[in-house]
């Protein structure tokens, strides 16, 4: 659909916001005016013709701190810099002249040829790093600018692309690491997956949104769907049968909202279409005018789901939606981790990096186990872990003892488990504090201090460690979520530390932590912290009673 270009009366609306949908076609802030003046998927010619070739100083800036993100190129952090003056320095201060590339990775699913490449891509051109993300992507760094044009090449002969990997675009869609082989499955959600890709990744109209568009799709509530613009969850309908119940409007970052449900029952063949009509909703009323108020939950909190459903319905479907039931909820969600059985009678394994941080030599011997195994497929998880899919039941635990190796652990602690890290000081420029070093600390702390209780925690514990105030690894939603500040110390002294946020979760304690006043560690603090918070959940609980429950008594 074309957006309007004239103020219909259709949907009574606030005004201001810069809706296209309401008239508002004047860009109102500069990150509106850059893609406006140049659509940002144009932007890979340049790289390919000019940058490339000149270089980092041949960059034109609207260019490097904007639509290079719309191939999931960002400036990495300058290394040196300390957090305590991330606020105060200009971008081109913090900018370093080397990359991060994001590569989008739909549904997590990777062939183990597919794996070795990323490997080797990251052996070869990015100083033999590689981050398992919560999106489920691959995050390289140290990329320079002069080998982009060639990793894309390699990357797209083998079926891969950064396309829209960032930017205010539609980003990877997540899916269930087990489509297709759980047991349990309500419905395989891949092929929704991929026709999404095929019709509207890389289409100019999708290209210029509000904001970021974070898409799940999944037969299984494995994929955080609670805080996705949008989702598609597995149900089944009691007269229609397997399909999904489709989520709008939620997100984290520093104004969290669990997304509502739009009470209607989706098949999969009409999943790509609603996909649509809901993106499309979000273009041409999403609001434009302020960065912080862009994503669609606003919109939603504004509207309610049902008012957004009949919008959705009335001007972009052209038809009712069936309605249908809410999904299953789990009491935890699937996180794949350990040896299952798949319904054709062979195995998946899950296992465990520390807070995805993994590197591009393992990625390499990772693909070579998996292969002596007897399998070629790989999967990567919302929880920055990694799945083996179609290991037979004499590989197994070869495969267990291969990974371990690799530093990859199928049998992990509860901490090992349940730790995410999003990027962190290392490389992002808006840090304020280290994050993946420190969570390597932590479980390995955790790991021995805690061992005398292990038996009593029963379900992972999540702890989540963002670098500053926004959540790309979800702090909100663990049970203990870290969000990266400078506190001060008991010698009154400025130091890296963090507010906690107690008791948030997703499935049946989907809800946000407590962020308790005054509630905040130092960095030196937290595994002592941390330890104490356990042991006392360990033993003040309450038979079978989850951390979430347990915190808001
Ligand atoms: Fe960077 Fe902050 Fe996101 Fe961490 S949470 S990756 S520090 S923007």
């Amino acid at each position: 659909m074309v957006p309007p270009t004239t103020t219909p009366q259709r949907t009574k609306q606030r005004r201001g916001e810069g809706q296209w949908a309401l008239g508002y076609r004047e860009p109102l802030n500069p990150n509106e005016r850059s893609k406006k003046d140049d659509n940002p998927l144009n932007v890979r010619s340049r790289i390919e013709n000019i940058y490339a070739h000149g270089g980092f100083e041949s960059i034109d800036p609207a260019d490097l701190r904007g639509r290079f993100r719309w191939y999931g190129l960002y400036t990495q952090r300058k290394p040196g810099i300390d957090g305590g003056r991330t606020a105060t320095l200009e971008p081109e201060e913090l900018d370093d002249e080397y990359f991060m590339l994001r590569v989008r990775i739909d549904g997590g699913r990777l062939s183990t040829q597919q794996l070795a490449l990323l490997g080797e891509l990251s052996q070869t051109y990015a100083r033999d790093t590689a981050d398992i993300t919560d999106r489920q992507n691959i995050q390289y760094h140290w990329i320079r600018i002069e080998d982009v044009p060639t990793i894309w090449r390699k990357l797209e002969d083998a079926g891969l692309t950064t396309m829209e990997a960032c930017g205010d675009s539609p980003r990877v869609v997540l899916g269930s690491p087990v489509a297709g082989i759980a047991e349990d499955e309500v419905v395989d959600g891949s092929g929704a997956i991929d026709e999404i890709l095929r019709r509207y990744i890389g289409d100019p109209r999708f290209s210029n949104l509000p904001r970021k568009f974070k898409t799940a799709i999944s037969g299984l509530p494995d994929v955080a769907h609670e805080i996705h613009d949008v989702a598609f969850v597995g149900v089944d309908h009691p007269e229609h049968g397997p399909g999904f119940d489709v989520w709008v409007g939620g997100g984290l970052s520093t104004n969290p909202m669990i997304g509502k449900r739009l009470g209607a029952w989706v098949p999969e063949a009409e999943v790509p279409d609603v996909w649509e009509g809901v993106i499309s909703v979000f273009r041409d009323y999403g609001y434009r005018r302020l960065r912080h108020r862009a994503r669609i939950k606003f919109l939603v909190a504004d509207w309610g789901p049902e008012k957004f459903r009949q919008v959705l319905e009335d001007e972009y479907l052209n038809r009712k939606l069936v309605d249908g039931p809410a999904p299953e909820v789990p009491a935890v969600p699937r996180d794949h981790i350990g040896v299952h059985r798949q319904k054709d009678g062979l195995f998946y394994i899950g296992a465990a990096p520390i807070a995805g941080r993994v590197s591009g030599s393992t990625l390499v011997e990772v693909a070579k186990v998996v292969e002596r195994a007897g399998s070629a497929r790989v999967r990567l998880t919302p929880q920055q872990k990694l799945v083996v899919l179609d290991v037979p039941e004499a590989e197994v635990k070869n495969l267990q003892a291969d990974l371990a190796k690799l530093g990859l652990q199928t049998e992990p602690s509860p901490w090992r488990r349940g730790v995410m890290a999003c990027t962190g000081i290392e490389f992002c420029k808006l840090a304020i504090v280290e994050t993946k070093a420190r969570a390597v600390e932590l479980v390995s702390t955790l790991e021995t201090r805690l061992a005398d209780i292990v038996a009593g925690v029963t379900e992972p514990i999540a702890v989540h460690i963002n670098g500053c105030p926004n959540s790309c690894a979800r702090i909100q939603t663990a049970d203990i979520g870290l969000k990266g500040m400078i506190v001060t110390d008991a010698g009154g002294q400025q130091a890296e530390g963090f507010q906690v946020h107690l008791g948030g979760g997703l499935g049946l304690d989907a809800g946000f932590g407590r962020k308790l006043r005054g509630h905040k560690v130092t960095a030196v603090e937290l595994s002592d912290y941390v330890e104490r918070v356990v042991r006392n959940f360990v033993a003040k609980r309450e038979t079978d009673e989850r951390f979430a429950q347990w915190v808001a008594r």
